[in-house]
């Protein structure tokens, strides 16, 4: 077998088991195999740019930046649906279709996904472009962005038409919207209000290295286009279906009115099992024959119709408001309320966000409130019935001291909540600071726990994350459920920490908004501690990626003797405050500033070895040339494509040898 033909096998295996995996949900090989192929027809690729292909497995990674959108006009209009609510409405509607066409009228019955809607076109079975919904009109081009997503086929499979556009809803499903505010989160920022606006703001992220992190899904409902050989809506349904792209199966065809009310009533009960957010139903004239013959008001189709659901409230009464405080200090005040139940669980509390949000609502306690589970992990609370309220209730003074210590609040110009400054002593501050540093993406320490460390600041043993490495055995026995192996274990997990690289432990300490991604950044750059705490506001902004916020933050941090001591405190116990030195030997920052293109083959050292080097080095490797590329480091065979862009941009381009040239 040659390269080619390799190549396009590796392809073809990858492309199957990604159908598998992400649009069927049953993978038939294990995340390592799929790695490994990946791997090997990175490989591939990369040292033979002549066999490129936009459409390859490889490219769902993403790492192209885009810096404006363009806009693109729909070839076909993208409608707005109508709305209905009631059986009325749907059989008013029934009427207003049987005036206008002839014969029996069936339909189709699909869930309404809740997400950002996108527009797939396709030519030669080839995904050509991807773009918003925008006025219905013209959209954004995304395409970039949603190759990344892995439910969207790159290349179909079967007897696809020559040219088509396919429309969808691209969503973001509960399970991983979770993991994403979870990591959030740790890194002391506010979590994402709800899936929906944050599938849509995944679209338009310049970085679809980005996008690519961001669990999305897409579920397609309809195909548009000429002669395209399809009768009905439900057959379109299972031809998309065949040919690669993911149709949720729930997607019913009736023959009337009361079906589809059975259909509705099914779904309003059961949506809260679907893995992603719906808010209704669409009912679709299933015989394409009479949605031609029916076609479309200024807005919306005639033979479609969308039935919201309500979204799923309830009343109950507000006992009482009380206050949280967060590892960053942050307030947020909670309101506890009679158990009620709502969308299948038992709501007790529900968040009021911040003083703005309770001024707003003019809730007080003893008020009936309305509750609304929407995409939202935690219920909130959309009104208060006015009708029920006493008299003689109060308006809510929002409290002006902690609740944990009693130190005066403050509040930020242009920030909505209100903080506790008192850093250093506010019991939930220490304790959830210590919490951050032990959890496992920080330092992981194995054999301590979250409780304990409540435990350990309560009885006084602890105060902050250095003094876990001042622990002994002896003092953490008596404490309650600690059995002598439990002890130990944690002492041996805390010695163990010591190991943990410098990048995490830079996360651990805390810094607002410096989570992983920024913890590493600031490692690389930096390499020891003592020039991050040493930097301005104004070099801190020159690191890639790192924005005024983050740069005040740090700044703050280290501004504060108590931190300082910290961190030298944990430096003369052993914990790694600087990039190895294995890992450093081998670094410089001689090709600071400098961002290189690798492509071809070449003799002295891999592909891979090479971008390590420029790393290494200080240098930043990017996969696509553009006007900011240095240089492009040419090896043998390099692609046609791109020395026709390095001619166009200027670019120089350098060989291997002189590429070594600048090291040594
Ligand atoms: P609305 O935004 O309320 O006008 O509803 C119209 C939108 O519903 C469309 O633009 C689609 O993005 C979205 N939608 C979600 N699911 C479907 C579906 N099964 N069929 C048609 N449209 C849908
Ligand atoms: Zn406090």
């Amino acid at each position: 077998m040659n390269t080619e033909q390799q190549i396009n096998q590796l392809r073809e295996e990858l492309r199957k088991h990604n159908y598998n995996y992400y649009v069927l949900d049953a993978a038939v090989i294990s995340d390592y195999e799929f790695d490994m192929k990946l791997k090997a027809l990175q490989e591939l690729e990369e040292n033979h740019p002549e066999f490129y292909d936009p459409n390859s497995p490889t490219l769902r990674v993403g790492g192209e930046v885009t810096k404006n959108f363009e806009t693109v006009v729909h070839e076909y209009r993208m409608y707005s649906l109508d709305n209905s609510y009631s059986k009325e409405d749907l059989l008013d509607w029934e009427k207003r279709i049987k005036k206008l066409v002839d014969g029996e009228v069936s339909y189709t019955c699909e869930l309404k996904y809740d997400g950002a809607s996108i527009s797939l076109t396709y030519e030669e079975g080839k995904l050509i472009r991807a773009v918003t919904r925008g006025d219905g009109i013209q959209g954004d081009n995304v395409t970039t962005n949603v190759k990344t997503i892995n439910s969207v086929p790159l290349k179909l499979k079967g007897d696809f038409p020559p040219k088509f556009d396919i429309r969808g809803e691209i969503v973001l499903p509960y399970e991983g919207f979770a993991k994403m505010n979870q990591e959030r989160i740790a890194a002391g920022e506010e979590p994402y209000a709800n899936p929906r606006n944050t599938a849509s703001g995944s679209l338009k992220l310049q970085d679809s290295s980005e996008t690519a992190k961001r669990p999305l899904d897409c579920l397609l409902y309809n195909i548009t286009g000429n002669r395209l050989g399809i009768a009905s809506q439900f057959q379109s349904l299972e031809k998309a279906r065949d040919w690669g792209f993911k149709v949720p199966a729930e997607s019913k065809w009736v023959g009337s009115i009361d079906e589809v009310l059975d259909f509705i009533g099914y779904w309003d009960e059961h949506r809260h099992d679907l893995p992603y957010e719906t808010d209704g139903v669409v009912i679709k004239v299933n015989d394409l024959q009479q949605q031609e013959e029916l076609g479309f008001t200024a807005k919306a189709p005639r033979w479609a119709m969308a039935y919201k659901f309500k979204a799923e409230q309830a009343s109950t009464i507000l006992h009482e408001i009380t206050y949280q405080v967060g590892r960053t200090g942050a307030i947020t005040p909670v309101a506890n309320l009679e158990p009620v139940a709502l969308a299948g669980t038992t709501v007790k509390r529900a968040s009021l966000h911040n003083a703005d949000q309770i001024e707003k609502l003019d809730i007080r306690v003893g008020d009936t409130v309305f509750v609304e589970k929407g995409g939202e992990i935690i219920p909130k609370i959309i009104a208060v019935d006015f009708q029920k309220r006493d008299q003689a209730s109060e308006p809510t003074v929002y409290i002006t001291e902690c609740p944990e210590c009693q130190t005066e609040l403050i509040r930020k110009d242009g920030e909505a909540q209100h903080y506790c400054p008192n850093y250093a002593g506010c019991p939930p501050q220490i304790i959830g600071r210590i919490q951050h540093y032990i959890s496992r993406k920080a330092m992981d320490i194995e054999g301590l726990g979250g409780e304990t460390v409540a435990l350990l600041v309560n009885e006084g043993l602890i105060a902050n994350y250095a003094d876990l490495y001042e622990l002994k055995k002896e003092q953490v026995i008596p404490l309650e459920r600690m059995a002598e192996k439990s002890a130990e274990n944690l002492i041996v997990g805390i010695e163990k920490s010591k190991e943990i690289p410098f990048e995490r432990v830079l996360f651990a300490l805390g810094i607002r908004y410096v989570g992983e991604t920024v913890a590493k950044k600031l490692a690389k750059h930096y390499k020891f501690i003592d020039g991050i705490i040493a930097a301005s506001e104004e070099e801190l902004v020159n690191v890639d990626e790192i924005g005024i916020k983050i740069a005040q933050s740090v700044i703050e941090f280290f501004a504060s003797d108590e931190n300082k001591a910290l961190v030298t405190r944990l430096q003369q116990y052993g914990v790694q405050l600087e990039v190895s030195a294995e890992k450093l030997a081998n670094q410089t920052d001689t090709l600071q500033g400098q961002t290189f293109v690798v492509s071809g083959v070449f003799e002295k050292v891999s592909r891979n070895e090479l971008k390590k080097l420029i790393e290494d080095n200080g240098g930043k490797v990017s996969s696509s040339i553009s006007s900011k590329t240095s240089f492009i480091v040419a090896g043998a065979n390099m692609g046609p494509s791109k020395l026709e862009k390095a001619k166009k941009l200027e670019v120089p381009i350098i060989s291997e040898d002189e590429f070594l040239g600048k090291l040594s």
